[in-house]
């Protein structure tokens, strides 16, 4: 089990209301630490990278590569769908490699910050008590996990075997 830290929440939502649009960063590989993110999976329309705030072990983000910010105001149908092949793709993965009572899917965001559409899968593990399921287990006022950069890398290493092994999906 992993510890949690407390985060800044103040500087969080300044960045996030005031700094550069994160995905548009980690995408063109921005060297700044707070852009270096894990990233699992890179195609020609999506990333897929492992949440820099993870309440939950195994917190992924999926994003197109290109700006856009509307959930499904931004995607033609087709898109849409092509685009949630791959977010079935990584939950897969995820389930497969971490223990997971219930997988949650859900875009949030927001057109004060964090304006990038993405999609966010959380892993919710066995044993959580009912009242901190849901939107209690994305709190991220609860803090976030200690995990280290090379767990996290491994953990990337391991959710993109997994997925390439779903290739078919
Ligand atoms: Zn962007």
């Amino acid at each position: 089990m992993f510890q949690r830290q407390p985060i800044d929440m103040e500087s969080y939502i300044r960045r996030a209301q005031t700094g550069p649009c994160f995905i548009c960063e980690i995408v063109r590989r921005n060297p700044d630490p707070q852009y270096r993110n894990h990233i699992i999976y890179e195609d020609d329309t999506a990333i897929v990278f492992l949440n820099k705030y993870p309440v939950l072990y195994g917190y992924t983000l999926v994003a197109p590569r290109a700006h856009r910010e509307h959930v499904t105001g931004d995607f033609t149908v087709d898109e849409y769908l092509a685009f949630q092949r791959r977010v079935y793709r990584v939950a897969e993965a995820l389930r497969q490699e971490v223990p997971t009572e219930r997988i949650y899917i859900l875009s949030l965001g927001s057109q004060q910050g964090n304006r990038h559409v993405h999609w966010h899968i959380a892993p919710l593990p066995p044993g959580v008590p009912y009242r901190e399921q849901q939107l209690g287990a994305l709190n991220l006022e609860k803090g976030i996990l200690k995990i280290s950069d090379d767990e996290m890398a491994s953990l990337a290493a391991r959710i993109r075997e997994r997925m390439e092994r779903l290739n078919g999906v």
